[in-house]
């Protein structure tokens, strides 16, 4: 996460004081970040009023996109497994605009002050487990593992990726 982003996040790590100095001739308000929002589609808009400006109001819009995303993949050729494409649009929208912390960095991504850490891969974010999974999604274990893990994981990518395009849309509007 760049700097920017995570000056605006509540699960950012803590600034040390130059870096508080440093920026708050530059204080960035939600209402700035909404208003760079205007290119980006209306997923994307809604998931950073609620990351970055701790905004709630457009929650359940927010939720009936992540589930029409996750829908749209045809994944549930069960009957039975229609529910868990739901709860894993859930599961992963929840997951990635509050991750858990890594344990062994404490969410900061390094250890020993400039190693990347192993466990997170420098992502500051705690992995989630097979088991957790398998128990938030209300499926079984093994084929969670097999197959709701890794479409998991593409859900968290694509929110990756809005992030990294909330990132570009904030510098260039601040820039403007
Ligand atoms: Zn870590």
């Amino acid at each position: 996460m760049s700097e920017l982003l995570a000056m605006l996040t509540g699960g950012a790590p803590p600034m040390s004081g130059d870096m508080i100095r440093s920026t708050s001739k530059a204080k960035i308000t939600p209402g700035d970040v909404a208003a760079c929002m205007t290119a980006v589609d209306r997923h994307t808009y809604l998931y950073a009023l609620a990351k970055f400006c701790l905004d709630t109001s457009g929650w359940n819009e927010l939720k009936l996109h992540a589930i029409h995303e996750a829908r749209e993949f045809n994944w549930s050729g069960r009957d039975d497994e229609r529910h868990v494409v739901e709860l894993l649009a859930m599961v992963a929208l929840h997951n990635s605009l509050a991750p858990n912390k890594c344990k062994s960095c404490k969410g900061t991504g390094v250890v020993d002050q400039t190693q990347q850490c192993m466990k997170c891969q420098g992502t500051g974010n705690a992995r989630m487990s097979d088991y957790l999974l398998s128990t938030l999604i209300d499926a079984g274990r093994w084929r969670t593992k097999k197959v709701w893990m890794l479409r998991y994981k593409l859900l968290c990518s694509q929110y990756q990726a809005r992030e990294d395009e909330i990132n570009v849309a904030i510098h260039r509007g601040l820039r403007d």
